[in-house]
């Protein structure tokens, strides 16, 4: 059984490769009846996907997924019902758009050291959007016949072993926490499953996560194996956190992460969107 709730999704506001029309008109397709656009530390797309979705049988619910740092580890928070309009909100995406287009002039200027044309490859890369990410470098990377596919460009160049990585240094999670919450969302931990911690580290981050103002995790995601959605599961329980449903959805080609495709939620655990 599947959900029809997806909380979890991008569009080419982010790193996603539909607009944010084309997301709403795929999810109605779908069946889909709650969603959330929840693009990379930008609320760029909010206004088309709202507009989109006024007047058809699906709910939209303006989201972001924000990039946070804890311990030196990337982890992501999404950010459901946010105020697009809020000021410190807004003021924090503009702060991660300097960081984002100073890491990607940085790794221009390393794929210049190795010969290639990395000042224009940064300036296509930074076309992309209002939340530029590695995903559009590599996109730069590939349509100038430099580099095969993604996966070759994150292990030559862009992954954390690649020759023009430069590292990122995010907003600390309990800002990042504290930023949706002031911006009158709801603060969910994003894929738990994916920050290849302990399981020790991932309770640690649980309970700072929480402390700091989190009340949500993902549970269900779209593709998500068996026993990582029974590990999340045990999270939510463990520290009384809602269940959050979504897919992560960025490209239609993608077919491990659909939109709207996300599994129901198991028995006993409290449904965000009941919240929402
Ligand atoms: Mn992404
Ligand atoms: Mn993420
Ligand atoms: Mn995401």
């Amino acid at each position: 059984m599947l959900e029809r709730i997806d909380l979890h999704t991008h569009s080419l506001a982010s790193d996603g490769t539909l607009a944010p029309a084309a997301v709403i008109r795929l999810a109605l397709e779908r069946g889909v009846e709650l969603l959330a656009l929840t693009d990379h530390d930008t609320t760029a797309g909010l206004a088309e996907a709202r507009a989109a979705a006024a007047g058809t049988s699906l709910r939209f619910l303006d989201g972001i997924e924000l990039t946070a740092d804890w311990r030196g580890r990337e982890i992501h928070v999404v950010g459901l019902k946010v105020n697009p309009e809020d000021e410190a909100l807004q003021q924090h995406v503009a702060g991660v758009y300097q960081l984002r287009r100073a890491r990607l002039l940085a790794m221009g200027e390393k794929l210049t050291q190795h010969g290639l044309p990395g000042a224009a490859l940064a300036a296509a890369a930074l076309a992309g959007g209002s939340s530029p990410t590695r995903q559009h470098l590599s996109r730069a990377l590939i349509a100038a016949g430099h580099a095969a596919d993604n996966e070759a460009v994150f292990t030559r160049w862009l992954g954390r072993k690649g020759a023009a990585y430069v590292p990122a240094a995010w907003p600390e999670l309990a800002t990042v926490v504290a930023r949706i919450v002031a911006a009158g969302g709801h603060a969910v931990l994003a894929h738990p499953h994916r920050y290849q911690c302990s399981a020790g580290q991932l309770r640690e981050l649980c309970a700072s996560f929480k402390a700091a103002g989190g009340t949500a995790i993902e549970v269900s995601l779209a593709g998500m194996g068996q026993g990582d959605a029974i590990r999340c599961a045990a999270l939510a329980r463990r520290f009384d956190l809602a269940a959050s449903v979504g897919s992560d959805f960025h490209e239609p080609g993608l077919p491990w992460r659909p939109l709207g495709r996300a599994a129901k939620l198991p028995e006993g655990l409290r449904p965000l969107s009941a919240a929402l």
